[in-house]
Order: C-alpha cells, then structure tokens, then sequence
C-alpha cells in the first residue's frame, strides 16, 4: 500500500475508533486533510484513499495548486491567517468553509467583497484560546462578542468555530483550552440565534486530535499524519 493510503486508512480508523468509544457517530465528524507544502500529486492520493475535504493556509499556494487536483472532493478549505489584499484570489477558488475569520475588520472586508459578488460564504470565528502572540484571532473574552458583531454581516455565515492547541507533543497541555472552546461553543449554542448557527468546532491536528475529539470536536485539521512531516525548504 502507497505510504499516504495507509495513513489516511489508519487515521480515519482512530478517529472512527475514539468517536464510538465516545458514543459519537463517526459520521458526524468532518476530517480535513491539510496538504499545504506538498504537492497535487499528495493531494490527489489522498482523496483517492478516500479523504474528502482538503485544506490550505496560504491563498498563494492554494492558488498555484487547487486547478491542478484532478480527484473530485467535498469541500476545499482555507484554515491560515487571511490577509485583506488576497481576498478576491481565495473566493475565486470557492472555499467550502473559511476556518479562519479571528477580526472584525477582516469579516467587514469579506463581507463587503461578498455583498459585490452577492454570494454567501461559510466562516468559523477563530479564537486565539491559548493566547500564543503567534496566532491570530480573537481571545476568549472578545470572542463572543465578535461571534455577536460578526453575525449581523449579510454576506457571512457562521457555521461555528476554530481553534489551534498548544504547540507541544503533550496534548494533554492543549485539553483545558479545547474544554473552554467548547464551553465558548455550547454556550453560543444556547442563544439558538439562527445568525449563530454552531455546526462545526475545528479543532485538532496530528498531535492533539484524539484529546480535541473527547473533547468536542467534529471538525479535525491534519497534516503530517497523512502526509509526513513537512519540508519549508529551511525557512518557514
Ligand atoms: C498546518 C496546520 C494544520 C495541520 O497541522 P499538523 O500538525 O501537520 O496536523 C492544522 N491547522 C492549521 C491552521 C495549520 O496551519
């Protein structure tokens, strides 16, 4: 078996394997390849072996590769940090969710950008849950009040929200902030606002993605552990 097939087999069996020791439909859970630094080719294995959304950081690297997937797929995503000026490159590649929306002013572009095009997009608010200066979004105490102001945009549709852990091999470090992600999730849940819709809470990547599903998640972000590790060619 291909290297990526075997991954991509034994990651959705985990993932299928933990969600019914939670009593969980594995159904349920959406699991996002994330294929930034490697190639089409990896890409198309992947949806080959079976994945079905796929995701990208960067609006220029997405840009130079998503015509050349050729495997069909559920949804392509964007999950990095979103810079105004390439706005229009992005929606032109028609993003299924945009994981990344942690500010009102990039909402308010987005949103003014969509109303030109009349056309709705799928976001999540991402929260900087454990407050790293190196990640963007907004912090747990500004993050409902954002979800609140983020809501009244026309052309913008919560679907729920996003988070990265800790950056540590210790995933049990990363549990108390996914337990407050998704106290912040229910709870925005409870206002059963249809402006508010909380579908989806993406958190989990290759270190930390069995503690974010026991602790609520149903959207996981995984990268190395179906593709290897990555190679930024000595920068980053
Ligand atoms: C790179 C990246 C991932 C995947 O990281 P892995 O640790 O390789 O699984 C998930 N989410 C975001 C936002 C990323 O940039």
């Amino acid at each position: 078996m291909l290297p990526i097939r075997e991954n991509v087999l034994a990651v959705q069996d985990a993932i299928a394997t933990k969600l019914r020791s939670l009593g969980r439909d594995p159904q349920d859970t959406i699991l996002v390849a994330v294929t930034k630094t490697h190639p089409v080719e990896m890409i198309d294995a992947a949806l080959k072996a079976g994945i079905t959304h796929w995701g990208e950081n960067k609006v220029q690297e997405a840009v130079r590769k998503h015509p050349f997937v050729t495997e069909e797929y559920g949804g392509f995503h964007f999950i990095g940090h979103l810079q105004t000026n390439k706005i229009n490159a992005l929606l032109a590649l028609n993003p299924l969710l945009i994981h990344s929306v942690g500010s009102l002013r990039l909402a308010q572009k987005l949103n003014s950008t969509l109303g030109r095009m009349d056309r709705i997009q799928d976001i999540l608010i991402q929260v900087n849950v454990t407050e790293e200066d190196s990640k963007s979004g907004a912090d747990l105490e500004s993050a409902r009040e954002l979800v609140l102001a983020i809501s009244r945009l026309p052309f913008l549709r919560i679907r729920g929200l996003m988070t990265i852990g800790l950056m540590s091999p210790d995933a049990q470090r990363t549990r108390p902030y996914f337990q407050e992600m998704k106290q912040l999730f229910d709870s925005l849940k409870a206002l059963d606002d249809p402006a508010i819709d909380m579908s989806w809470l993406s958190m989990g990547m290759s270190d930390d993605y069995l503690v974010a599903l026991e602790e609520g998640a149903n959207m996981l972000r995984l990268g190395s552990v179906i593709f290897g590790a990555r190679d930024y060619g000595g920068k980053r």
